[in-house]
């Protein structure tokens, strides 16, 4: 953010909430703070407990501890119907003996509006996701992406301030997502609303955020821009689910002034670091494929190709040496090495980074990095 930028008008905030089903306890002590007018993503692997920061700020859950506060009054004891929250799930849940129109409107005429505010701002809402045109169809004629513009319609249609969004895309094809992306992104802009989007989905994080929440086992293992997040992993853990990162076990020499100096199988590297990266503690060094060459001088590791994968654009290299496994991106026309060649990889320390705790086990490297 620029000097002279005001700073973001907190929406929500939540601090230290706790959340257990019986002996599973799905939140363990977790803070953040929603800005206005913001996209932000909760991104984490299933079970990690992102449903359940949904449900506890849409009040269909109540947490066993902490606070919740939407433009600075708590939501301790306000029933789901009296939060302005609404929520898009995956399953678009529309009526389908409603046509568009009375699908939208439902909720307004519910809660006894005039037959002319109803359709006043049902005809804004459909304007908004680009469905006038087909206000008379029944859901079953419709898209998938259609219908969840629908779905999207009806949940903005009594002007919540935050808008939830469970995993909203994952029942839609792949080139359908790409553009839904698209076009949520552009309609949280045009209303000026608050996303919160649940995903596991990492490029589909980094598509839509304005700032990504990174969650493990019911913790905020990271929250930032999608650049900090890729770029500056805090851990292993985020290095490794953000995808195709190569990461491997270092051994802390010293930390000097952000750089710290790690003992790795490239020998002994100076490297930018994580804060929470220290002498004694487990660390691992973050090299992303992009950023590694296949030939050049020290430090190098002495690999042998094992996989080679044309990418379109450029071509994803495996290189393995002894335990390690390397994906190296090699970009340009010129034929890929072949399998079995040796291969001298070469890391550039400056463009490495060392992240706190180990490496996890075993990640299939190919399948992390080739999607
Ligand atoms: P997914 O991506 O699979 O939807 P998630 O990150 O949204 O997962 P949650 O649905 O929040 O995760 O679940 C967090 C943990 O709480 C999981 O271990 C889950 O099994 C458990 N859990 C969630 N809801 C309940 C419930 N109603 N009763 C018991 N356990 C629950």
């Amino acid at each position: 953010m620029a000097l002279d930028e005001p700073a973001p008008t907190v929406l929500l905030e939540a601090n230290d909430l706790h959340k257990s089903y019986g002996p599973v306890h799905a939140i363990r002590g977790v803070d953040f703070a929603l800005a206005q007018n913001s996209y932000v993503t909760l991104l984490g692997p299933s079970g990690c407990g992102k449903t359940t920061i949904l449900r506890l700020i849409g009040g269909f859950e109540t947490p066993d501890s902490g606070r919740m506060a939407l433009a600075g009054q708590l939501l301790d004891g306000v029933p789901a119907a009296r939060r302005p929250v609404n929520t898009v799930f995956q399953s678009y849940a529309l009526f389908p003996h409603l046509d568009v129109t009375a699908n939208v409107g439902f909720g307004l005429s519910l809660a006894g509006l005039g037959a002319e505010e109803v359709a006043t701002r049902t005809a804004d809402a459909l304007r908004m996701v680009r469905m006038e045109e087909m206000a008379n169809r029944r859901p079953h004629q419709l898209s998938g992406g259609q219908q969840q513009r629908v779905a999207l319609a009806r949940a903005i249609v009594n002007r919540p301030k935050i808008l939830l969004l469970d995993e909203p895309l994952s029942a839609l094809d792949r080139k359908m997502r790409k553009d839904m992306q698209i076009e949520l992104k552009d309609l949280q802009r045009r209303l000026g609303l608050t996303f919160l989007h649940v995903t596991h989905d990492q490029e589909e994080a980094f598509a839509l955020s304005d700032r990504i929440i990174v969650m493990n086992s019911g913790l905020i293992e990271q929250s930032g821009t999608p650049e900090a997040i890729y770029r500056h992993p805090e851990s292993a853990y985020v290095a490794d689910f953000i995808g195709g990162s190569n990461l491997l076990p270092a051994k802390v020499v010293a930390v000097v002034d952000g750089k710290a100096t790690v003992e790795c199988a490239f020998g002994s590297l100076i490297s930018p670091a994580a804060p929470g990266v220290g002498v004694g503690k487990r660390a691992s060094i973050c090299l992303r494929p992009e950023l590694l060459v296949l030939s050049g001088d020290a430090p190098r590791l002495a690999a042998r190709v094992t996989h080679v994968v044309f990418q379109g654009a450029d071509w994803l290299v495996e290189a393995t040496a002894g335990e390690h496994k390397l994906l190296v991106r090699a970009v340009g026309a010129a034929p890929p090495p072949e399998i079995g060649s040796s291969v001298s990889v070469h890391c550039d320390p400056d463009q490495a980074w060392v992240a706190a705790g180990d490496p996890p086990i075993a990640t299939p490297l190919m399948a992390a990095g080739d999607g």
